[in-house]
């Protein structure tokens, strides 16, 4: 085997992932995490199109259709929570707002840990202070633990990639939206029900409350702001900021406000997307968040994370030359991801609308959304582009071994 060891550096969704097909392969996997035990933080994630297929080839679509977060739809309500559209989750052929194969991050998270724990090292609590390339291999220094020497290192660290900084400097061109989102679990009542809710309010806020399958509810908080660095701030700063923006928001706001206080996993970030002009060099190379995150606005960033971990899997058992796989995983992957990141023009305002009229706008679309003429413009527009791509076959490759 040529590429006899490699390292993967993040246990999110792309490391698990890339770390079960090249243990498939036969490659010998390490993958580090900077957190000391699995993440299984998060809301609900889409596998579309290609994340879907990938799901299904990795012997995973039951598990995470069994998972599945039951909701099903999404009503647009006003501030006094009546409903004004509503958009079930079979609507756009299961693509649209609300996929049909949702499952909580954390879910699918532990089921890649799972499928790949005993074959693959995992190093918790640990990550990459340095590396260098020598020779045919890559020496990598961790923070704690001793300097080793690996065939390939592959970032899979997410959006922030601190591999990725290391080794590309500062090649990486994140693009903000200027958005923010919070995320957090509140206690289940009675009248949450198995729809998701969301509130559009004056000044592009929004409001969303989805119920999940452990017996609670995620609530979310958007916004636009001028300001950029908010992500940095202290939790405790970002919360006072929250209650300060969503202050005058009627229906459930005071409630969520309420609950975030005490919420176990408040999670508070910035919406970008990750744009880079290569995804390797070297010996080293990048996927998922870490190379190309889509950001929020797409849906897609999990779709990305599972098909490009398994290109990128897929080339390096087909090529012995690793700069001929990441020439390929690029070539293969990168349409599909600049269709993924291009999102339709003004989509991220059209979403958020400013105004009490811009609102009562979008809801009158919504309403007819549904219907056929409507529904395939609109289905075009809320595909972000095209979802899909035809897979390549690495069944015949590698030391490919059954699931
Ligand atoms: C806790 C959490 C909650 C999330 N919640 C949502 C959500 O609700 N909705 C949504 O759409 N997306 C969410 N995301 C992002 C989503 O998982 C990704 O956009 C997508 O699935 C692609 O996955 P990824 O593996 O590339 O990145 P991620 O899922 O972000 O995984 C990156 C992993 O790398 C680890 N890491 C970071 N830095 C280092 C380092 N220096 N060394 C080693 N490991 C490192 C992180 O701890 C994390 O486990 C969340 C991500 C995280 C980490």
């Amino acid at each position: 085997m040529t590429h006899a060891s490699i390292l993967i550096t993040g246990a999110g969704i792309a490391g698990p992932a890339l770390a079960y097909w090249l243990n498939r392969y036969g490659m010998k996997t390490t993958l580090v995490e900077r957190a000391e035990e699995l993440r299984t933080g998060g809301q609900n994630v889409d596998l579309r199109g290609g994340g879907r297929e990938v799901a299904r080839l990795m012997g995973l679509e039951d598990e995470v259709r069994a998972r599945n977060t039951t909701e099903e739809g999404i009503h647009f309500v006003d501030e006094a929570g009546r409903t004004r559209a509503s958009l079930p989750a079979t609507a756009f052929g299961g693509e649209g707002l609300v996929a049909e194969l949702e499952i909580l991050r954390g879910e699918l998270a532990k089921l890649l840990y799972e499928r790949t724990r005993d074959d693959t090292e995992y190093l918790f609590g640990d990550r990459v202070a340095g590396l260098v390339e020598r020779g045919d291999k890559v020496h990598v220094q961790f923070l704690k633990g001793p300097e080793r020497a690996f065939d390939l290192v592959i970032a899979a660290d997410g959006i922030r990639s601190k591999t990725r900084e290391l080794v590309f400097a500062d090649e990486a061109e994140i693009k903000s939206f200027g958005a923010y989102v919070a995320y957090f679990t509140i206690p289940r009542l009675g009248s949450d029900g198995t729809w998701s809710r969301m509130l559009n309010a004056p000044g592009s806020r929004s409001v969303i409350l989805r119920p999940d399958n452990q017996g609670t509810t995620r609530a979310f908080l958007g916004f636009f702001s001028r300001e950029r660095g908010l992500d940095r701030l202290e939790p405790a700063e970002q919360k006072a900021r929250l209650r300060r923006v969503f202050a005058d928001v009627g229906w459930e706001a005071p409630r969520v406000l309420s609950e975030m206080e005490t919420a176990p996993d408040f999670y508070f970030d910035t919406v970008a997307q990750v744009k880079m002009p290569r995804w390797s060099r070297g010996r080293v190379a990048l996927v998922g968040d870490a190379g190309y995150c889509p950001s929020g606005f797409t849906g897609m960033g999990t779709s990305l994370a599972m098909v490009g971990a398994y290109v990128l899997a897929g080339e390096l058992a087909r090529h012995a030359d690793h700069r001929a796989a990441f020439e390929s995983y690029e070539a293969l992957l990168r349409p599909y991801v600049t269709r993924a990141q291009s999102l339709p023009p003004g989509l991220p305002r059209l979403a958020n609308p400013k105004t009490r009229a811009g609102i009562a706008i979008e809801h009158a679309l919504l309403r007819v959304a549904t219907r056929p003429v409507i529904s395939r413009l609109l289905g075009h527009l809320l595909s972000t582009s095209d979802k899909s791509i035809t897979l390549p076959d690495y069944s015949h490759v590698g030391h490919a071994t059954s699931a």
